[in-house]
């Protein structure tokens, strides 16, 4: 299997280049020159087959031989060694809870995976492989803890400060050892901005092998698809495929459930919940893809004003997007009504939503009101204790903080604070 470069102007490679090299040189990114499909077979014995199993499966042929099969297992395996359970919260409404992993949200999925395929690579190289990463809150402590203490490797956080929540700051500022935090005076985009431009001057970094981590990495764009099969494997109709809300910031996400979809996944339909930041719910109603600076919201992670991933979505549907709306829309929700959400889902199903997957809740009801024969799946994409300090206000009761995330709030914050222009970060890193 080769990846080719969205922008089509640098040569198509595999995974394991796919993987070092992050972005493609022409800046565009990498995306499957075809899409393995899945034999009908796979998903009629999916209900009784291992979560490792359906994980190898969906992910085998895009990996190829850059990775022997006994290795990919054990990979796979330690992906997603935490459940990932489908739990109801109405009739017809269910969570997929990604939140049992050691980050609390889904994007320990991507984060485990590609850290160790990457360690995988780099075993024998010579050169220090640096890996540089733009958070908007969960994929820096993701990253953290996914890479912590991997030989060779060091990592570099930027996140946007006082955006992001108290547990996010602690989840990525209190480890050390190879992992160094950024705090950004400046907002999540600068943030990104800062590390596009640090890639585009790579030549000034002769000693540091420079790769990002970022949700438009191959390594942890593609594993985002292994829930989307756990949730079919646990989905009880059959007869009637699930409708899918996925709380969207950058679309790396929903984007994996679509190319999941696209290998012959059963899912009616797919929505995008947005804050806000609504540039793709725009562009679907006006046809103008117009990038903004992000703005604040409750739903922070999901606070990005250029969604990366996009592209890879038009590029699933070959740029059609008559044939995308078919199967996808995307909606904008207000702080306001994610906190009706929070409230209500709390008061009336004993169910307590993180502010990122009230928005999804949000976006899936008013869909179902309008396609009442129809059932669906929120992706729940963090967990509630990550975000107490918006949590906690709207309940009117405080949250049992479980022990892991009480001893990460205790630890030193060590972060170096810096503005937001290119040559502060290229000056940190000429030091590391
Ligand atoms: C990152 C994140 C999102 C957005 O995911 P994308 O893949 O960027 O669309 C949503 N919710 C939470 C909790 C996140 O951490």
């Amino acid at each position: 299997m080769k990846f080719f470069s969205t922008n089509k102007k640098s040569s198509p490679v595999n995974f394991k280049e796919a993987c070092i090299n992050g972005q493609a040189p022409d800046k565009g990114l990498y995306f499957p020159e075809y899409i393995p499909q899945l034999p009908a077979s796979f998903f009629e014995a999916i209900e009784s087959m291992s979560n490792e199993d359906i994980a190898f499966e969906a992910i085998k042929n895009y990996i190829g031989d850059c990775i022997p099969a006994p290795i990919l297992k054990n990979i796979v395996e330690e992906t997603i060694n935490f459940s990932i359970p489908l739990i109801p919260i109405t009739d017809s409404v269910f969570s997929l809870e990604l939140f049992h992993g050691p980050t609390l949200a889904f994007k320990d999925v991507g984060a485990r995976f590609m850290s160790r395929c990457l360690g995988y690579f780099v075993k024998d190289f010579s050169k220090k492989v640096t890996v540089l990463v733009a958070t908007s809150g969960d994929t820096g402590g993701a990253v953290a803890h996914g890479f912590y203490d991997v030989p060779n490797v060091e990592v570099v956080i930027l996140y946007p400060s006082g955006k992001v929540s108290t547990v996010q700051e602690k989840q990525l500022t209190t480890l050390g050892k190879n992992i160094h935090a950024i705090e950004v005076q400046g907002n999540f985009d600068d943030c990104q901005q800062m590390v596009k431009e640090i890639f585009l001057s790579a030549s000034e970094f002769e000693n540091l092998f420079l790769t990002s981590a970022n949700s438009i990495n191959v390594a942890r764009w593609l594993p985002q698809q292994f829930y989307y099969f756990l949730a079919y494997k646990q989905w009880k109709d059959k007869d009637t495929a699930p409708v899918i809300a996925v709380p969207s910031g950058n679309f790396g996400n929903i984007c994996a459930g679509l190319l999941a979809k696209a290998s012959g996944l059963p899912v009616q339909y797919f929505i995008a919940a947005c804050n806000a930041n609504d540039v793709v719910p725009q562009f679907l109603q006006t046809g103008n893809y117009l990038p903004k600076p992000a703005v604040a919201t409750i739903s922070n992670a999901m606070d990005v004003g250029n969604p990366s991933n996009f592209v890879r979505i038009m590029e699933i549907f070959h740029h059609q997007i008559p044939d995308l709306q078919q199967v996808f829309s995307a909606v904008s929700v207000s702080d306001a009504r994610t906190k009706e959400t929070i409230k209500n889902v709390y008061q009336h199903h004993q169910y307590l939503l993180d502010p990122h997957g009230a928005v999804g809740f949000t976006a899936l009801s008013d869909y179902l009101n309008m396609h009442p024969d129809s059932k669906g799946i929120v992706v729940e994409t963090a967990h509630p204790v990550k975000f107490f300090d918006v949590v906690e206000p709207v309940i009117g009761e405080a949250i049992k903080i479980p022990e892991t995330i009480q001893s990460q709030l205790g630890q030193q914050k060590n972060a170096t604070l810096m503005n937001a222009y290119v040559n502060a970060l290229k000056n940190f890193l000429h030091q590391l």
